[in-house]
């Protein structure tokens, strides 16, 4: 109430000053008629350090927010009054702000209740709430606990250093809208930005609008789509897709208006190059291009991919590389080396944004020199290409203060700490693979028997006994682990991505508790344990079950809740016990108010 009293009160002043407002019905902002105006208001109020936003020639925008005050409210009429040249006296407008009614029309007017969850009416100290928070905290398992091996999501350190930044001012504080020459330190980091990652691309120009990697995905595939129809080949709608691929890559594609054809994998896990030329030809004169993960989604470099990418070429086709395996190559090899046209880069997982729990991301997309002139334009702050394709988000940089992170990040590695980041990731994932693949069949290695950054366990064979790879996955909560990517790509698997950040001896800590669920799996095998009811079928394990008085398990409490040594160190006690994994998911029950207590609110 209080931000549209403000707005009435400026709304009211202005009209006394002789200035129309176009907004009949308002919460916050206003819009003003200022006839010829314009560009005086803009002079004052930038001398008076204030941005306005200014369109149509003849108005001018104003948004208040929480942060605004009666002061704000003076300043502003000060600069309209001024523009008009009349003399300014804030005793003329204060009464104006007096007893304000909203004017809102009844029927805009909420008249149910909300909010009415204890969750909102409980904590009313900042004891309360800060507790509050740090109790849903300590209920997740995160990277200061252990490391999360989540294959194809590279969850790897996100250092302090990198991280102050963003709380600065000169970085938080700033409108996306704001005028070029007040974000020249902006504009700085970011050219410097798009310079770095052309040269770990080694393309030729990047946009850095897209806020995700499924972003990044469709914004390449419009300028692809862009180019054809600048070639006047707007037919070429065709997009090959392996089948490997992240569901995202099919979805964005849908999305770009493009046909997907889903191409076929080998034995191996590598994209079949005989399928993907027979399709690029039957398809040659409809063929966008391909979409394709490298190293793939199966964690090996594919040898032949330079030759995926001619066989695309040919048939007229642009090739998309999936850069969210970028933490495989950076320094090493690059999307231009192996013949791709435009990529994107998770900068939330090679570049150090923190993600996870749907964080802020950012999903840039980098081009060869012929797709430039396509990248994303804006509407109000000029970005892309001479033939931009429109925004793909609302802001010209999405979220631009996180840029900071991926900057520092490549700033302070230099390229020589880059190139040993990536090296390391490799041997990191190698080493892991080489303790657990006795233990553990591995699904796919590359001809010399090595993996890319990430590796795929095969689980499918314990089903015989009654395990899935899920009871791994739930198992490895009883250790403090967040559990590897679960059947992705392949169902009934799991990926596992160390990243470089780690040390050698995080590595041995997490294969001692896969080897030791690899045994626990032997004690069904052998049949010490019944197939339905063992330590990993009945994991996690909760504090509450394992104190309690009664414990009918055929195991011990202390093989449930401190498998190995090192858990004793530093336990995570997992808050629930098994939730039925997909089930629970299709089947949402509200397990806070009772459902009647909503009936009322709905109507
Ligand atoms: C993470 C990922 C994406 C999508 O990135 P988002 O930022 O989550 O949209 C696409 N492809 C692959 C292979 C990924 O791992």
């Amino acid at each position: 109430m209080r931000i549209h009293a403000l707005t009435k009160w400026l709304h009211l002043g202005l009209q006394k000053l002789g200035y129309k407002q176009f907004n009949l019905y308002y919460f916050d902002t206003l819009k003003v008629y200022v006839e010829d105006l314009q560009t005086k208001i803009e002079e004052i109020a930038i001398s008076a350090k204030r941005n306005f936003r200014y369109y149509d020639e003849y108005f001018v925008g104003i948004s208040l927010d929480e942060t605004s005050t009666e002061n704000d409210i003076y300043q502003i009429l000060e600069i309209f009054a001024k523009a008009k040249s009349k003399a300014f006296d804030k005793n003329d407008f204060k009464s104006l702000g007096e007893n304000l009614q909203s004017d809102f029309p009844q029927e805009l007017i909420r008249k149910s209740t909300y909010l009415q969850h204890e969750v909102f009416n409980s904590y009313h100290t900042e004891h309360e709430m800060l507790r509050y928070l740090k109790r849903q905290e300590n209920k997740d398992i995160s990277m200061v606990h252990s490391m999360i091996p989540l294959g194809s999501c590279t969850m790897k350190l996100n250092a302090t250093a990198e991280m102050v930044p963003v709380t600065w001012p000169e970085l938080a504080s700033i409108h996306p809208f704001a005028p070029i020459s007040q974000a020249k330190g902006y504009q700085e980091m970011i050219k410097h930005l798009s310079e770095m990652l052309c040269e770990v691309t080694g393309f030729d120009a990047v946009s850095l609008q897209p806020n995700s990697g499924a972003q990044g995905e469709y914004a390449g595939l419009m300028v692809i789509r862009a180019f054809h129809q600048n070639n006047n080949e707007a037919n070429r709608n065709i997009i090959l897709i392996p089948s490997s691929a992240h569901g995202t890559n099919p979805a964005s594609a849908i999305m770009a208006g493009m046909k997907v054809v889903v191409t076929r994998c080998d034995e191996n896990g590598n994209v079949d190059i005989n399928d993907i030329r027979e399709k690029s030809e039957l398809y040659s004169k409809d063929l966008a291009g391909l979409m394709v993960t490298y190293p793939s989604t199966h964690g090996v470099f594919e040898d032949n991919i330079q030759d995926i990418c001619a066989i695309i070429h040919k048939n007229g086709g642009q090739v998309y590389m999936d850069g969210a395996n970028m933490n495989a190559q950076v320094a090493l090899t690059s999307p231009a080396n192996i013949g791709a046209d435009v990529c994107h880069l998770n900068l939330h997982k090679t570049f150090c944004i923190p993600h996870g729990g749907g964080g802020p991301g950012m999903g840039p997309i980098g081009v060869k020199k012929h797709l430039a002139p396509f990248l994303p334009g804006h509407p109000i702050v000029k970005t892309g290409g001479e033939k931009a394709i429109k925004a793909i988000s609302a802001a010209p940089y999405g979220s631009a203060s996180i840029l900071a992170i991926s900057y520092a990040y490549i700033s302070m590695m230099g390229a020589e700490g880059l190139e040993l980041s990536t090296s390391y990731a490799i041997l990191n994932a190698n080493y892991i693979k080489i303790q657990l693949e006795n233990a553990y069949p591995i699904l796919y290695s590359g001809p010399n028997g090595t993996c890319a950054h990430e590796f795929i366990i095969d689980c499918r064979s314990f089903k015989e006994f009654g395990i899935e790879v899920e009871d791994i996955a739930k198992r490895l909560m009883d250790f403090g682990y967040h559990a590897p990517t679960v059947s992705f790509p392949v169902p009934g698997t799991m990926m596992i991505e160390p990243t470089e950040s780690e040390s050698k001896r995080e590595l041995d800590i997490f294969c001692s508790a896969m080897l030791c669920i690899r045994e626990e799996i032997k004690e069904i095998e052998t049949g010490i344990y019944e197939k339905t009811n063992n330590v990993l079928k009945n994991a996690p394990h909760t504090a509450e079950t394992v104190i309690a008085d009664v414990w009918d398990r055929p195991y011990s409490r202390e093989k449930a809740a401190f498998p190995l040594d090192f858990v004793k160190k530093a336990k995570v006690w997992p808050t629930v016990s098994r939730v039925d994994n997909a089930y629970g998911d299709r089947n949402l029950v509200c397990s806070c108010e009772p459902i009647s207590s909503y009936q009322e609110a709905e109507v």
